[in-house]
């Protein structure tokens, strides 16, 4: 997701930040601007390359710009669900990309229906541009804020309202979003490896519970919403962010380095070498080979060519899309014991499938190291995870994991070594894949206290 504002080119930057974000949706992408008089909008099924042409970003004209790529966790993956949603309303013109997932939708969306809306996409993001058409606030802003008291859950949301460019992360922060400054422009972004690409400067995170507006007079910073324990969401980290990228304040190559230096502590093995599962297990497998003193090589090579395993379909087309993306180096792993990393393990397809082909490569011994505890609930805050009844953590011990792979050992980071490695910010994560503490659970309702005091003007 990534948001521009005062630039003249605006609509080529977020398509070139879209780039640098791919790895947070591949299903979709899209990009809408305000040329001054009129909102414009091009979207499409299928990664940014895809959807953006050359000819496509010419009537994309405007100094502001938003864009989104698509990831889906709610409502799927059909063109209409594609992001930035554009509506025209009586709040005006409006354009809204949002990043998590809202707890309440659909709960809201039957009483949004009940009193005669016409919703047209199944996205729970959808609910927020309704509540912002029923509000009867004055101010593009304060409608904003009395739609999001009702809404609960994970957002980081950009909107494009006329001219103006809006940010807000939800009270929790669960989702990233980053400020960032290129010349006299604005840029948000969910994550810092988007600034870079664009040459934009960081300067801060988007506050959880601020909303940030930019218009002409410039950027105004507001704390509408009620505060809440800060739940950053772990698996960031872990897995979803880029390694390059800052999120939550902290770089997350060095966060996932010293996962596996903390792994190696708590899972020792005697073995020859450390082989990552590219690229989600790279940086862990370094510091696990650091940690332990062992060889690191590159035992499994990844096609850049095939789309992530994980979120095709049908378990067939899961199993042999392990295959298409991981190829083994068999003189790497011939007659050796090797330890092989990687951050997760979810339906443990990737594992199982992984643990055979070093085998069948000669491995003497295969040892699974993960660096993160073991997934056992799924995620209602923006993370595609399957139900609880397929994941395996959910059902077996490690012991029995271990032997369902056929791995000579499994060792997972207890939630006790990824606390650790959390710091300063230990208890502000979101963890709840892993510890079933969920800080909201669905159904819950919006704050809908009482309202702030409302900005004039704004
Ligand atoms: P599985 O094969 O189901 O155990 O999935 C684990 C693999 O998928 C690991 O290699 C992870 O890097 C990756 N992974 C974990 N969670 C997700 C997710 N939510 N979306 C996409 N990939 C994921």
């Amino acid at each position: 997701m990534v948001g521009i504002h005062g630039h003249a080119d605006a609509a080529r930057l977020a398509v070139l930040a879209l780039h640098a974000l791919q790895h947070r949706g591949q299903e979709g992408a899209g990009v809408a601007t305000w040329d001054g008089a009129a909102m414009r909008c091009h979207r499409g099924r299928g990664l940014v390359g895809e959807v953006f042409g050359p000819t496509d970003l010419a009537p994309l004209a405007g100094a502001v710009a938003i864009g989104h790529v698509r990831y889906s966790t709610a409502g799927g993956d059909a063109l209409r669900n594609i992001q930035p949603l554009v509506v025209r309303s009586r709040a005006g013109q409006v354009a809204i990309a949002h990043n998590g997932n809202l707890v309440n939708a659909q709960r809201l969306r039957q009483d949004l229906e009940a009193r005669g809306s016409i919703f047209n996409s199944s996205a729970d993001t959808e609910v927020v541009l309704h509540l912002l058409a029923a509000s009867a606030q004055e101010t593009f802003v304060n409608r904003l804020v009395e739609a999001l008291y009702q809404v609960e859950g994970a957002y980081s949301m950009v909107l494009l309202a006329e001219g103006r460019l809006v940010a807000v992360r939800d009270p929790w922060g669960f989702r990233p979003l980053v400020l960032g400054r290129l010349g006299e422009a604005w840029v948000v972004a969910s994550e810092s490896c988007a600034l870079d690409l664009l040459g934009a400067r960081l300067i801060r995170e988007v506050e959880a519970g601020e909303m940030i507006i930019i218009d002409a007079q410039g950027l105004q910073s507001l704390q509408p919403l009620p505060r809440r324990p800060r739940r950053a969401c772990v698996f960031e980290q872990i897995y979803f962010a880029r390694p390059d990228s800052v999120v939550f304040g902290r770089p997350v190559y060095g966060w996932r380095h010293e996962l596996g230096r903390r792994l190696a502590e708590e899972h020792p093995v005697a073995a020859d070498v450390v082989i990552p599962v590219p690229d989600s297990g790279l940086p862990g497998a370094l510091g696990y080979a650091e940690q332990s003193r062992l060889p690191f090589q590159l035992g499994l090579l990844r096609s850049h060519y095939v789309g992530r395993t994980f979120i095709e379909p049908s378990q067939q087309i899961r199993d042999l899309g392990v295959k298409l993306k991981l190829s083994p180096v068999r003189e790497v792993l011939a007659g050796r014991r090797v330890v092989v990393v990687d951050d997760s393990l979810v339906r443990g397809t990737t594992a199982r499938k992984i643990v055979r082909m070093l085998r069948d490569q000669g491995a003497a011994e295969v040892h699974l190291r993960i660096t993160a505890p073991p997934t056992t609930g799924g995620c209602f805050y923006g993370v595609d995870t399957p139900d609880r009844d397929a994941l395996l953590a959910a059902r077996m011990s490690p012991a029995q994991i271990g032997a369902w792979l056929e791995a000579d050992s499994l060792g997972y980071l207890s939630l006790e070594g990824l606390r650790a490695v959390q710091g300063e910010d230990r208890g502000r994560y979101c963890e709840a894949c892993f510890s079933g503490d969920y800080p909201v659970r669905p159904g819950a309702e919006g704050p809908a206290q009482q309202l702030p005091l409302f900005v004039p003007g704004a």
